[in-house]
């Protein structure tokens, strides 16, 4: 029997370009060395995304579908693909084209070579200067401060091996930042590039607050680095007011008391203050972090899907 291959798509609203992008995998895949099975996770859109996917899943069996009960963002709808998809790989993409569907076929090769995550690396042909820029910058920055290596340009799309899978799911935690989480499991890797690609239809759910604050998740859901800063800083700054300190013990001892000091003490309490904020800022972070982690939501519903569950023993 041959191989099945899971391909997860995330959908939000992509109403415009689903029945495409479905007809685009499904000529990819017919005919090749492995059978496959589409798993397409509707995101709570608000448009007839969830119409076009029970007409597509009419049409054949190979293409699945999850709807959940509202927005639960990408992340959410990702994890819930990895976890319902029964491929002995799975090659997670846009639902947009933005990411080539004839790439599996590369994919596929490099996984029968061995390898258990082939990551498709995008170019940034096309892309505003500015992002770039930004985009150099954030990854020199998340990368000094984080102990997994995140890669420009390589994303979501890539194929995971079963055992690779099998690791992502293991990782429990809600708030989940998965270009961290794939670098973190490791195993055999192996990138492929390709060009950059123009989004086939609708829009970007991008803006700049959420990538924003994306980049800010990165960079605290991997480590304790920014609080290790915060002493860093304040041990430097408490270094320097016992210097001064001292300073002043012995311009009193050798001068006597000499007046204003006004700038000084207004330059100590400001940045003081500053630091002091900053490191709670930080510190906050981590403990609506915890908080989050310790209610144990789930990370999804699903409020309706063709996928037959399975019976717990598996
Ligand atoms: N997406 C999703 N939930 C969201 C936002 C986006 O499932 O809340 C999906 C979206 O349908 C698309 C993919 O994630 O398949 C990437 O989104 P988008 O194309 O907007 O991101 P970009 O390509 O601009 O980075
Ligand atoms: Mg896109």
């Amino acid at each position: 029997m041959r191989e099945l291959l899971s391909v997860i798509v995330p959908c939000y609203n992509e109403g415009a370009v689903i029945e495409r992008t479905a007809k685009a995998i499904v000529d990819t895949c017919t005919g090749r060395a492995f059978d496959f099975e589409i798993i397409f996770v509707n995101d709570g859109s608000k448009d007839d995304t969830l119409a076009f996917l029970k007409k597509l899943a009419g049409r054949s069996e190979k293409i699945k579908y999850i709807s959940f009960s509202r927005n639960f963002g990408k992340e959410a709808a990702m994890l819930s693909g990895l976890e319902h998809c029964k491929g002995s790989c799975a090659v997670i993409m846009d639902a947009d084209l933005q990411h080539p569907p004839e790439l599996i076929v590369q994919m596929y090769e490099k996984y029968q070579e061995g390898y258990d995550q082939v990551i498709a690396k995008r170019n940034r042909k096309g892309d505003s200067r500015l992002s770039i820029v930004f985009a150099k910058l954030y990854y020199k920055l998340a990368n000094k401060l984080v102990n997994v290596e995140m890669v420009d340009g390589a994303g979501d799309f890539r194929l995971l091996s079963r055992r690779t899978i099998h690791a992502l799911l293991e990782l429990k935690e809600n708030n989940r930042f998965s270009k961290g989480l794939f670098s973190w499991v490791g195993f055999n890797q192996i990138y492929i590039e390709y060009e950059n690609q123009e989004r086939a239809g609708g829009n970007s759910k991008w803006s700049f607050k959420s990538l924003l604050s994306y980049g800010v998740d990165g960079i605290l859901s991997f480590n304790n680095q920014p609080l290790r800063i915060c002493i860093y800083l304040g041990g430097i700054f408490m270094g320097i007011s016992i210097l001064y300190l001292l300073y002043l013990l012995i311009e009193i001892l050798l001068h006597g008391i000499d007046a204003p000091g006004y700038f000084t003490t207004i330059l100590l309490i400001t940045t003081l203050g500053g630091i002091q904020l900053f490191s709670i800022g930080v510190i906050g972070e981590y403990i609506g972090r915890i908080y989050f982690e310790v209610k144990k939501r789930p990370v999804y519903l699903i409020q309706e899907t063709n996928i037959k569950e399975e019976s717990e023993s598996e």
